[in-house]
């Protein structure tokens, strides 16, 4: 049987890993293919693509966007995007400034706290362009400011801690449509933590093309109940480890193992989605009119 993991994070956001890292575990673990989704960053998938290459790893890029659809925060993965694309680019680099303003903020609410934290200790650690707020909880621990990471999250950074900032978001049509016009496929990542059934037939309706099922913090009656509604409107079913790193002194890629099955169905989805964008551009290049043939 092959496997893949089409949810993992490196160092260009808010992961540990660097592509070359990640794809290295996913060799020794035997993994088939992997899809890399920092969050509102494409920047890893060149040296993550090579890296699989090498290890002779099939790799699909990709990418993880907050976005909102009334008033619930939802996460869509954006699978076999045009990594080039420039709409997709100048709306990441939109996203990226979001995300340093918002440290910034964190960083003034916990010096409001007696943390004396400066924002420049989390960019330094951070050292990419979509940093969040692990890096603000890993700067507090390297300052001694904090015991741990779950202490840090725990106490300040929490949705509704004293030190949370709610991040701008997109809406969740907004980003559908973002991820198809780079040519990509838009899957619901985690539905089972955001609490998001309800708003899955609009999103339907909109365009969604996938969920994922399988998650680390999915339980077997999740991944399954999500089955059953990926059945049930037809939509592609995806799943990954979520890894940001290591977890319990143990890297989590690998941890969640999604049938190849199902990483052909997204494949020949993308692959028809494209020809067809593909024959649109012909058509529009080519101004004769078809009937004169
Ligand atoms: P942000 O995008 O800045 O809001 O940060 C969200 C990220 O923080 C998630 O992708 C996780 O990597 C991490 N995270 C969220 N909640 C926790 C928590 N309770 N403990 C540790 N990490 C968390
Ligand atoms: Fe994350
Ligand atoms: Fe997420
Ligand atoms: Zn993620």
């Amino acid at each position: 049987m092959k496997f893949a993991d089409l949810h993992l994070h490196t160092n260009f956001s808010d992961g540990t890993f660097s592509p070359e890292e990640l794809a290295e575990h996913g060799q020794r673990l035997g993994l088939a293919a992997l899809a890399l989704t920092d969050h509102d960053s494409v920047e890893g998938c060149a040296r993550m693509a090579t890296a699989c290459a090498a290890a002779g790893i099939v790799f699909i890029p990709g990418t993880e966007l907050t976005a909102e659809y009334a008033d619930t925060e939802v996460h869509f993965l954006g699978y076999f995007i045009d990594t080039g694309n420039e709409r997709l680019l100048a709306e990441i680099a939109k996203f990226q400034v979001v995300r340093q303003n918002r440290i910034r903020e964190m960083v003034a609410r916990l010096n409001e706290l007696n943390m004396p934290l400066e924002a420049d200790a989390v960019f330094a650690l951070a050292n990419c362009k979509s940093p969040g707020r692990p890096h603000v909880a890993r700067a507090l621990v390297k300052a001694k400011l904090c015991g741990s990471l779950d202490e840090a999250f725990r106490r300040f950074l929490k949705k509704n801690r004293p030190a949370w900032v709610p991040k701008a978001k997109v809406s969740a049509l907004e980003a559908i449509e973002l991820i198809h016009q780079a040519g990509g496929l838009a899957v619901m990542a985690h539905p089972g933590l955001n609490r998001t059934d309800n708003i899955i037939p609009p999103l339907v309706d909109a365009g969604l093309d996938g969920i994922e099922c399988f998650h680390t913090k999915h339980s077997t009656a999740l991944a399954e109940r999500y089955l059953e509604i990926a059945d049930k409107f037809n939509l592609l079913v995806t799943g990954g480890s979520d890894c940001h790193g290591f977890s319990k002194g143990k890297p989590l890629i690998g941890t969640v193992k999604l049938p190849y099955e199902y990483v052909e169905r997204l494949m020949s989805k993308a692959e028809s989605r494209k020809s067809r964008a593909g024959t649109a551009m012909t058509l529009a290049l080519d101004p004769r009119p078809s009937t004169l043939d």
